[in-house]
């Protein structure tokens, strides 16, 4: 069981085998803010933030594992401002139709 980086969500984690070698892997976020995908040694990583998908690509052989965590630490954590953001707007917003249903 593992949970979505941007919002906690459980996620909804796959994988399929192939002669006992693991061939394909996904991880996704039911509410849709963060997918990973493995497929034959390419993996990618989607974090959509309002609107905007932003991508990682990188294949098993790749160097630079560091830097690419790090970016992506650096997006999760503006999807998850993003998300925060919009959450308290909609409270404000909810209460303002509230206050002025009076
Ligand atoms: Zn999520």
């Amino acid at each position: 069981m593992s949970e979505c980086p941007v919002c906690y969500s459980e996620t909804k984690y796959t994988t399929e085998y192939e002669n006992y070698y693991l061939s394909e892997e996904s991880d996704e976020c039911p509410r849709g803010c963060y997918s990973y995908e493995y497929s034959y040694g390419s993996s990618a990583i989607f974090i959509p933030i309002r609107g905007h998908v932003i991508s990682f690509y990188w294949s098993y052989n790749d160097t630079g594992q560091r830097d690419r965590h790090d970016a992506i630490n650096t997006v999760v954590l503006a999807a998850r401002k993003a998300l925060i953001e919009d959450l308290l707007k909609l409270r404000v917003t909810s209460e303002d139709n509230k206050a002025t249903s009076r």
